[in-house]
């Protein structure tokens, strides 16, 4: 008798596509410039799971992942170790000393408390600068070159918080990074984050770090043409039916039916990801044909309109219009939380 449990066919998947993703990095390279494109691959590759992703990085050419914590260095271990670096970006504190003392990845140091911690070990690190967003990193005023004498640093870094915007804050930041440059160095500089690519050559330095635009996230219009859809969210329909003038659909009665027509029913919600901001805004589409969610977002249900694709039937699957830029638009949502939010409900099928 065997203990394997039995395959249960999903409601509900994320359509990936290894070319388009690959397509991307290569993309981002080459705007690049001069400058080798590493890759964020924090927070399971913004959600997409990090070990398809790094794999396929890899094998484009990728040797650079930025994660956020010692669990996601863990996680690609065996992938990475010897052939791509890893930084961990929120650094590294006393209680990740035992693991990270023993990893190949990379801590980037964050303050001069963790630069002290990290010194002794003599082991490879990154350092972050505060140019001006106040997140993680060295102040300038608190950098002197002896601080770090003897250590082994890799990349010396900063980080943009406004790169998707047109504002002298850009150009602030760049300033304060290229005068923190002149105290500490380096084997490698590090700037530039998806939109910071498309700022131009001033902002490549070394290595960029690009994360949102290799999985389809487009926030300049020099990105617009290049980066490609990486992630479809599809759905089954479990069940149709017909609504009459009057007929009242979902949570809170948010549509009512002026005319008869078809419904459909997704196993799909918010529960997926796919948030209440959706509600009587979001489209699903059978090829070119548009099927608007009517209502309120359920947690494990949508309701479509099949007006336009009455043909339909319980068991057809529909795509998910979650082009990141439309999406945003349609919901009120940001790129970034469109694409991390996807839930793990939804089967990963790479294409
Ligand atoms: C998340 C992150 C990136 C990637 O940013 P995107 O806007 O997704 O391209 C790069 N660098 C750092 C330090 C980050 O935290």
């Amino acid at each position: 008798m065997s203990d394997a449990k039995p395959n249960i066919p999903p409601t509900a998947t994320i359509k990936l596509d290894s070319d388009a993703l690959v397509a991307n990095w290569r993309a981002l390279d080459r705007l690049s410039g001069k400058a080798k494109a590493g890759a964020a691959v924090k927070a399971n590759a913004y959600g997409l799971g990090v070990r398809d992703v790094v794999q396929r990085l890899m094998v484009a050419g990728c040797t650079d992942f930025f994660v956020a914590n010692w669990q996601e260095a863990q996680e690609i271990e065996d992938l990475t170790a010897g052939t791509a670096g890893v930084s961990v970006l929120n650094g590294v504190r006393e209680a990740d000393l035992p693991f990270a003392l023993r990893s190949p990845a990379k801590p980037v140091l964050n303050s001069l408390e963790q630069v002290q911690r990290w010194k002794p070990s003599g082991k490879a690190c990154d350092i972050m600068i505060n140019s001006g967003m106040n997140r993680l990193g060295i102040n300038l005023e608190d950098l002197e070159a002896d601080l770090f004498a003897g250590m082994s640093i890799d990349m010396v870094m900063s980080h943009l918080a406004s790169a998707d915007e047109d504002t002298p804050q850009n150009e602030d930041q760049l300033k304060q990074y290229i005068a923190a440059l002149k105290i500490v160095s380096g084997k490698r500089t590090s700037l530039a984050n998806s939109a910071g690519i498309a700022l131009g050559s001033a902002y490549h330095f070394d290595v960029t770090r690009p994360g949102l635009s290799l999985y389809g996230g487009i926030q300049r219009p020099a990105l617009e043409d290049v980066i490609r859809q990486v992630a479809i969210p599809r759905a089954e329909i479990i069940q149709v039916r017909s609504l009459r003038p009057g007929d009242k659909l979902g949570y809170n009665a948010q549509y009512i039916a002026a005319e008869s027509h078809k419904v459909g029913i997704l196993a799909m919600g918010y529960a997926d990801g796919y948030l209440r901001g959706f509600s009587n805004s979001g489209l699903f589409m059978d090829g070119g044909i548009v099927l608007p969610v009517l209502g309120r977002v359920s947690m494990d249900l949508i309701a479509i309109d099949l007006a336009a694709a009455p043909y339909l039937e319980e068991g057809d699957w529909v795509d998910c219009e979650y082009d990141l830029e439309i999406a945003s638009a349609q919901s009120g949502l940001s790129q970034y939380e469109l694409i991390t939010g996807l839930g793990n409900r939804l089967a990963r099928e790479w294409t």
